[in-house]
Protein backbone atom coordinates (compact mmCIF):
# COMPACT_ATOMS: atom_id res chain seq x y z
CA UNK A 1 0.00 0.00 0.00
CA UNK A 2 3.10 3.14 1.30
CA UNK A 3 4.52 1.49 -2.05
CA UNK A 4 1.99 2.65 -4.37
CA UNK A 5 1.66 6.17 -2.99
CA UNK A 6 4.82 6.72 -3.48
CA UNK A 7 4.91 5.06 -7.15
CA UNK A 8 1.83 7.32 -8.34
CA UNK A 9 3.58 10.85 -7.87
CA UNK A 10 6.69 9.71 -9.09
CA UNK A 11 4.94 8.46 -12.34
CA UNK A 12 3.19 12.15 -12.68
CA UNK A 13 6.35 13.57 -12.65
CA UNK A 14 8.13 11.31 -15.45
CA UNK A 15 4.75 12.21 -17.80
CA UNK A 16 5.46 16.25 -16.90
CA UNK A 17 9.01 15.75 -17.70
CA UNK A 18 7.91 13.97 -20.97
CA UNK A 19 5.57 16.66 -21.66
CA UNK A 20 7.87 19.51 -21.37
CA UNK A 21 10.63 17.63 -23.71
CA UNK A 22 8.14 16.83 -26.41
CA UNK A 23 6.53 21.01 -26.20
CA UNK A 24 10.48 21.93 -26.14
CA UNK A 25 11.38 19.81 -29.32
CA UNK A 26 8.67 21.35 -31.28
CA UNK A 27 9.64 24.69 -30.42
CA UNK A 28 13.13 24.13 -31.62
CA UNK A 29 11.79 22.08 -34.54
CA UNK A 30 9.63 25.23 -35.30
CA UNK A 31 13.04 27.07 -36.14
CA UNK A 32 12.67 27.93 -32.79
CA UNK A 33 11.35 31.38 -33.09
CA UNK A 34 8.07 33.11 -32.13
CA UNK A 35 6.76 33.79 -35.43
CA UNK A 36 3.79 31.22 -35.65
CA UNK A 37 3.85 28.63 -38.77
CA UNK A 38 2.23 29.11 -41.91
CA UNK A 39 -1.67 28.49 -41.64
CA UNK A 40 -3.41 26.85 -44.06
CA UNK A 41 -5.79 29.26 -45.70
CA UNK A 42 -8.90 29.70 -44.62
CA UNK A 43 -11.63 28.67 -47.38
CA UNK A 44 -13.20 31.37 -48.38
CA UNK A 45 -17.32 31.61 -48.99
CA UNK A 46 -17.03 32.50 -52.58
CA UNK A 47 -19.76 33.64 -54.41
CA UNK A 48 -20.70 32.64 -57.80
CA UNK A 49 -18.78 35.00 -60.51
CA UNK A 50 -21.95 37.43 -61.85
CA UNK A 51 -22.07 37.78 -65.89
CA UNK A 52 -20.15 41.00 -66.71
CA UNK A 53 -23.09 43.73 -68.11
CA UNK A 54 -21.07 46.10 -70.70
CA UNK A 55 -22.00 50.05 -69.71
CA UNK A 56 -25.11 51.41 -71.26
CA UNK A 57 -23.81 54.22 -73.15
CA UNK A 58 -26.24 56.83 -75.24
CA UNK A 59 -24.94 59.41 -77.26
CA UNK A 60 -27.75 62.08 -77.72
CA UNK A 61 -27.41 64.16 -80.55
CA UNK A 62 -29.72 67.36 -80.95
CA UNK A 63 -29.58 67.86 -84.31
CA UNK A 64 -28.88 71.53 -85.96
CA UNK A 65 -28.07 74.58 -83.85
CA UNK A 66 -26.30 77.86 -83.52
CA UNK A 67 -26.32 79.48 -87.48
CA UNK A 68 -28.58 76.08 -88.59
CA UNK A 69 -32.16 75.89 -87.26
CA UNK A 70 -33.45 73.23 -89.11
CA UNK A 71 -37.18 73.29 -89.72
CA UNK A 72 -39.27 76.15 -88.79
CA UNK A 73 -42.82 75.08 -87.54
CA UNK A 74 -46.04 76.82 -88.62
CA UNK A 75 -46.32 78.06 -85.43
CA UNK A 76 -42.37 79.45 -85.81
CA UNK A 77 -40.67 76.81 -83.18
CA UNK A 78 -37.43 76.17 -84.58
CA UNK A 79 -36.25 72.59 -84.83
CA UNK A 80 -32.81 73.53 -83.20
CA UNK A 81 -34.41 74.44 -79.94
CA UNK A 82 -37.38 71.84 -79.63
CA UNK A 83 -34.68 68.89 -80.13
CA UNK A 84 -31.86 70.30 -77.83
CA UNK A 85 -34.88 70.41 -75.35
CA UNK A 86 -35.73 66.74 -75.95
CA UNK A 87 -32.51 66.08 -75.48
CA UNK A 88 -32.25 67.30 -72.04
CA UNK A 89 -35.13 65.70 -71.07
CA UNK A 90 -34.04 62.38 -72.68
CA UNK A 91 -30.81 62.99 -71.04
CA UNK A 92 -32.44 63.18 -67.35
CA UNK A 93 -34.32 60.40 -68.12
CA UNK A 94 -31.89 57.91 -68.94
CA UNK A 95 -29.43 59.02 -66.63
CA UNK A 96 -31.97 58.13 -63.95
CA UNK A 97 -31.95 54.78 -65.14
CA UNK A 98 -28.17 54.29 -64.97
CA UNK A 99 -27.54 55.07 -68.59
CA UNK A 100 -24.48 56.96 -69.35
CA UNK A 101 -25.05 59.94 -71.56
CA UNK A 102 -22.77 61.56 -73.99
CA UNK A 103 -24.50 64.74 -75.44
CA UNK A 104 -22.79 66.00 -78.74
CA UNK A 105 -24.20 69.30 -77.97
CA UNK A 106 -25.73 71.12 -74.39
CA UNK A 107 -26.08 74.89 -76.04
CA UNK A 108 -27.39 76.23 -79.05
CA UNK A 109 -24.13 75.93 -81.47
CA UNK A 110 -22.67 74.26 -84.61
CA UNK A 111 -19.77 71.83 -83.89
CA UNK A 112 -17.33 73.17 -86.09
CA UNK A 113 -13.59 74.88 -85.44
CA UNK A 114 -13.74 78.41 -84.66
CA UNK A 115 -10.26 78.44 -85.42
CA UNK A 116 -10.59 76.21 -88.73
CA UNK A 117 -11.13 77.46 -92.16
CA UNK A 118 -14.74 76.68 -91.53
CA UNK A 119 -16.25 79.51 -94.48
CA UNK A 120 -18.94 77.52 -96.45
CA UNK A 121 -18.23 74.58 -94.76
CA UNK A 122 -19.74 75.08 -91.31
CA UNK A 123 -22.57 71.89 -91.59
CA UNK A 124 -19.85 69.72 -93.31
CA UNK A 125 -17.28 70.17 -90.09
CA UNK A 126 -20.71 69.83 -87.58
CA UNK A 127 -21.65 66.78 -89.23
CA UNK A 128 -17.88 65.35 -88.95
CA UNK A 129 -17.86 66.08 -85.39
CA UNK A 130 -21.37 64.53 -84.47
CA UNK A 131 -19.42 61.61 -86.13
CA UNK A 132 -16.05 61.54 -84.30
CA UNK A 133 -17.92 61.66 -81.07
CA UNK A 134 -19.72 58.09 -82.29
CA UNK A 135 -16.58 57.13 -83.58
CA UNK A 136 -14.63 57.73 -80.51
CA UNK A 137 -17.06 55.47 -78.41
CA UNK A 138 -17.72 51.88 -80.09
CA UNK A 139 -19.33 50.70 -76.97
CA UNK A 140 -22.20 53.23 -77.50
CA UNK A 141 -25.53 53.61 -79.32
CA UNK A 142 -25.84 56.86 -81.37
CA UNK A 143 -29.53 58.97 -81.14
CA UNK A 144 -29.85 61.65 -83.08
CA UNK A 145 -33.17 63.98 -82.69
CA UNK A 146 -34.57 65.97 -85.10
CA UNK A 147 -38.35 67.05 -86.44
CA UNK A 148 -39.67 66.77 -90.31
CA UNK A 149 -41.23 69.54 -92.42
CA UNK A 150 -43.37 68.86 -95.64
CA UNK A 151 -45.05 71.16 -98.09
CA UNK A 152 -48.50 69.21 -97.24
CA UNK A 153 -49.80 69.80 -93.42
CA UNK A 154 -51.41 66.83 -93.23
CA UNK A 155 -48.72 64.78 -92.68
CA UNK A 156 -48.04 64.25 -88.93
CA UNK A 157 -46.19 61.35 -86.46
CA UNK A 158 -42.89 60.38 -85.38
CA UNK A 159 -40.87 58.70 -87.85
CA UNK A 160 -37.34 56.40 -87.18
CA UNK A 161 -34.70 56.23 -89.66
CA UNK A 162 -32.00 53.63 -88.68
CA UNK A 163 -28.25 53.08 -89.64
CA UNK A 164 -27.83 50.26 -92.61
CA UNK A 165 -24.38 49.55 -91.26
CA UNK A 166 -25.03 47.87 -87.92
CA UNK A 167 -28.41 44.95 -87.68
CA UNK A 168 -28.34 46.31 -84.08
CA UNK A 169 -29.29 50.09 -85.71
CA UNK A 170 -32.69 48.07 -86.94
CA UNK A 171 -33.79 46.67 -83.47
CA UNK A 172 -32.64 50.07 -81.76
CA UNK A 173 -35.20 51.51 -84.39
CA UNK A 174 -38.23 49.03 -83.72
CA UNK A 175 -37.94 49.43 -79.95
CA UNK A 176 -38.18 53.04 -79.90
CA UNK A 177 -40.75 53.26 -82.63
CA UNK A 178 -43.08 50.44 -80.50
CA UNK A 179 -42.59 52.27 -77.56
CA UNK A 180 -43.69 55.58 -79.25
CA UNK A 181 -46.93 54.00 -80.97
CA UNK A 182 -47.57 52.10 -77.97
CA UNK A 183 -47.43 55.19 -75.08
CA UNK A 184 -48.50 58.10 -77.81
CA UNK A 185 -49.34 57.64 -80.75
CA UNK A 186 -51.62 54.75 -81.44
CA UNK A 187 -52.52 56.03 -84.92
CA UNK A 188 -49.30 56.03 -86.03
CA UNK A 189 -48.62 53.36 -89.20
CA UNK A 190 -44.85 54.94 -90.14
CA UNK A 191 -42.29 51.89 -90.32
CA UNK A 192 -39.12 52.24 -89.38
CA UNK A 193 -36.47 52.57 -92.33
CA UNK A 194 -33.18 52.54 -93.43
CA UNK A 195 -31.54 55.97 -94.17
CA UNK A 196 -29.61 55.96 -97.59
CA UNK A 197 -26.03 58.07 -97.96
CA UNK A 198 -28.52 61.25 -97.97
CA UNK A 199 -28.16 60.88 -94.36
CA UNK A 200 -24.87 61.36 -93.08
CA UNK A 201 -24.45 60.26 -90.12
CA UNK A 202 -26.25 56.97 -90.19
CA UNK A 203 -24.83 56.39 -93.54
CA UNK A 204 -20.77 57.15 -91.80
CA UNK A 205 -21.46 55.87 -88.28
CA UNK A 206 -20.34 51.92 -87.73
CA UNK A 207 -21.62 51.43 -83.85
CA UNK A 208 -25.89 50.98 -83.68
CA UNK A 209 -27.49 54.78 -84.51
CA UNK A 210 -30.84 56.08 -85.51
CA UNK A 211 -32.32 59.08 -86.21
CA UNK A 212 -35.59 60.08 -85.05
CA UNK A 213 -38.13 62.55 -86.71
CA UNK A 214 -39.93 63.42 -83.60
CA UNK A 215 -43.14 65.09 -85.41
CA UNK A 216 -43.84 67.18 -88.28
CA UNK A 217 -43.37 70.85 -87.81
CA UNK A 218 -45.56 71.61 -90.90
CA UNK A 219 -48.77 69.82 -89.11
CA UNK A 220 -50.47 72.78 -86.38
CA UNK A 221 -51.57 70.28 -84.18
CA UNK A 222 -48.02 68.08 -83.94
CA UNK A 223 -46.31 71.29 -84.00
CA UNK A 224 -48.55 72.79 -81.14
CA UNK A 225 -47.93 69.15 -79.31
CA UNK A 226 -44.59 69.32 -80.03
CA UNK A 227 -44.02 73.29 -78.57
CA UNK A 228 -45.85 72.00 -75.22
CA UNK A 229 -43.48 71.07 -72.72
CA UNK A 230 -46.05 68.27 -71.09
CA UNK A 231 -45.82 66.58 -74.87
CA UNK A 232 -42.25 66.46 -74.83
CA UNK A 233 -42.12 65.12 -71.19
CA UNK A 234 -44.51 61.72 -72.57
CA UNK A 235 -42.00 61.89 -75.61
CA UNK A 236 -39.14 62.09 -74.00
CA UNK A 237 -40.53 59.18 -71.66
CA UNK A 238 -41.73 56.84 -74.80
CA UNK A 239 -37.86 57.13 -75.94
CA UNK A 240 -36.12 56.47 -73.05
CA UNK A 241 -38.11 53.39 -72.52
CA UNK A 242 -37.77 51.94 -76.35
CA UNK A 243 -33.75 52.83 -75.48
CA UNK A 244 -34.18 50.84 -72.38
CA UNK A 245 -36.12 47.98 -73.79
CA UNK A 246 -33.52 47.56 -76.53
CA UNK A 247 -30.80 46.84 -74.18
CA UNK A 248 -32.92 44.51 -72.35
CA UNK A 249 -33.90 42.43 -75.69
CA UNK A 250 -29.90 42.57 -76.80
CA UNK A 251 -28.95 41.09 -73.51
CA UNK A 252 -31.18 38.12 -73.89
ZN1 LIG B 1 -33.36 68.18 -88.70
Amino acid sequence: MKKRVVLLPLAFLLCSVLLCALSVGAFLLAGGSCIPLPQPPVEQDTQPEQPKVPPRVVIIDAGHGGEDGGAVGVTGLVEKDLNLDLAKRLCALLEAEGVRVIMTRTEDVLLYDRGADYQGRKKVLDLAARQAIGDANPGAIFVSLHANTFPEEIYHGLQVWYSPNSEKSAALAESVRAKVVGTLQPDNHRQSKPGGSNIFLLHKLQIPAVLIECGFLSNPAECRDLADPAYRDRLAHALCKGICAYYENDAQ
